[in-house]
């Protein structure tokens, strides 16, 4: 089915443009068929000293780069990127599963990356404004932070690498980026286009490990001052309350539990198209996919036939061939956590529809294949509408007007991205005035972020960072204000202003 290759059976860690090999490694498994695709390094605590140092010492030259010629780097990262979408696509399908026309997709996000921020290297705006004295002027600037830390999961393997990576790189950071261990092929095909494009040694450092291990010291590092982080809550809370202690910068992306509003005046076709990507594209493993439907009585009974109909025509399997819509599950763990849901939500008196089991039977025996699983009559507090499930399981919550979707909606710890399906532009209007999440969609499903908008959710979703946009410089730049005076004589500020 794929026809490329890495011509390696044991990936390296690049520290300070040099590829490193590690004693210790583990087998990185194609979730759809069970193989080995690769061995990935595990690293110890001793190739981050070795990387920040190597970082430390690019850093200071890359900063006097002019911002236009560091977005040199970048432009030629994302003609790269364009010329191997195919391969990446490929690669990246086999290491995470997803199917393939979502990893073109996934590529496609990560080349509008390379070229939006490599516009900003003409950009980094910041202000003038007059000043209080005469003959003084006054101005602040985006400087860089230094050495920054990037850790990302495994669900997104470049996208979110590209959203971390990129601006900080073109804002005059150096970085070191951990990935996840289940998708380092990405990483290490990055890293190969960054050599080719000519960035200078030591500003970008991958090493491939262990989270507690590798993440762990990168947190703990003192000349690492910021950590960009995307992944689950546990991790991402251990991680604030470890770099607050040492004054870092911490930005967290984590989980979420989205849901789809539908409204009686819907247009409902095209609501369960919006719930069908929504809830089973990536295998319902995105921090965006819509785990909840929060659906107008009136319109419940249409929805859930039209929604098992179109279900059953989702094909699942090895996300190479074209025809498959719903690829397998990242790994065991995660399918016994998915499948756990069923029993949960049984227990707790929601009514299962459609799926709620594994796939182990033909060419689905090798692979990590879950059902894409239907709810209904679930209650807003149940766990199974309120804890992240990272899988195709979705639950239907009946409500009775719009003020109580909006407050089912916010009802969660959580809040990355909500959507409302409706035709009154009232409704429109107050939707997104009262959805408590960070991304709002209206006549659209939870996923379909556009990387020139930041991305990010309120509440347990996150700290009050963004990735993506003009907003994901802010992690990896201070604001430094300059007042110049040129009066040549002493001004005191609000002192000698009469
Ligand atoms: P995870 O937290 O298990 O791992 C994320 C990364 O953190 C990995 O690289 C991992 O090795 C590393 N890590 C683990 N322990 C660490 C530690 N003690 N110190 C430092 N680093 C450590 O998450 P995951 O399972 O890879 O990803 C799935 C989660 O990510 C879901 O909760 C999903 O919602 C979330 N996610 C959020 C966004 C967003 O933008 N909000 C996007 C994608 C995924």
């Amino acid at each position: 089915m794929s026809d490329v290759s890495l011509k390696t059976n044991k990936l390296a860690n690049f520290i300070n443009g040099e590829w490193m090999e590690v004693e210790s490694s583990k087998a990185v498994i194609n979730p759809a068929t069970g193989e080995e695709l690769v061995q990935v390094p595990l690293s110890g605590a001793k190739c981050v000293d070795d990387a920040a140092a190597a970082a430390k010492k690019a850093q200071k030259e890359w900063r006097l780069v002019p911002a236009p010629q560091r977005a040199e780097v970048l432009y030629q990262v994302g003609y790269l990127m364009k010329e191997r979408k195919e391969r990446l696509s490929q690669l990246l399908t086999m290491e995470n599963g997803k199917v393939i026309e979502e990893a073109r997709g996934e590529v496609q996000e990560g080349i509008d990356m390379a070229f939006y921020m490599a516009g900003e290297g003409r950009r980094l705006f910041g202000q003038t404004t007059p000043a209080e004295l005469q003959n003084k002027f006054a101005m602040s600037q985006r400087t860089p932070v230094g050495v920054v830390g990037i850790i990302t999961p495994w669900n997104f393997p470049i996208a979110i690498a590209t959203w971390k990576s990129f601006p900080a790189i073109v804002a005059g950071n150096a970085v070191i980026w951990k990935p996840a261990t289940e998708t380092p092929i990405m990483a290490f095909e990055l890293a190969k286009i960054f050599e080719e494009a000519g960035l200078p040694e030591g500003v970008l450092n991958v090493v491939f490990g262990a989270g507690s291990e590798i993440g762990d010291a990168m947190v703990h590092h003192d000349d690492i001052r910021v950590i960009s982080f995307t992944g689950s809550n546990d991790t991402g809370r251990h991680i604030a309350s470890e770099g607050g202690k040492q004054l870092k910068k911490v930005s967290l992306e984590m989980g979420g539990k989205n849901a789809v509003i539908v409204m009686d005046d819907a247009d409902v076709d095209l609501a369960v198209e919006g719930i069908i990507w929504s809830a089973f594209g990536t295998s319902g493993q995105r921090c965006t996919a819509c785990s909840r439907v929060i659906v107008h009585e009136a319109v419940k009974e249409t929805l859930e036939e039209r929604l098992l109909a179109e279900m059953e025509k989702l094909t699942i399997g090895n996300g190479l061939n074209e025809s498959i819509k719903v690829g397998p599950i990242i790994n065991k763990a995660g399918l016994e956590k998915i499948k756990s849901y069923t029993e949960i939500g049984k227990n707790e008196g929601a009514k299962l529809l459609a799926g709620g089991y594994e796939l182990t039977e033909g060419d689905n025996a090798n692979g990590n294949y879950f059902a894409p699983t239907l709810f209904t009559d679930a209650t807003a507090d149940m766990r199974i509408a309120q804890e992240e499930i990272f899988g195709p399981v979705v639950s239907l919550i009946p409500v009775k007007s719009f003020e109580e979707a909006i407050e089912v909606n916010n009802g969660v710890t959580y809040g990355l991205s909500s959507s409302i399906f409706t035709n009154d532009v009232n409704r429109v209007f107050k939707a997104q005035r009262d959805l408590d999440t960070g991304i709002v969609y209206v006549n659209a499903g939870t996923t379909g972020a556009e990387i020139h908008l930041p991305f990010g959710g309120t509440k347990g979703t996150g700290n009050g960072h963004r990735d993506s946009g003009v907003q994901a410089l802010d992690v990896f730049t201070e604001w430094r204000a300059i007042y110049v005076d040129y009066s040549g004589k002493l001004q005191r500020a609000q002192i000698d202003v009469d």
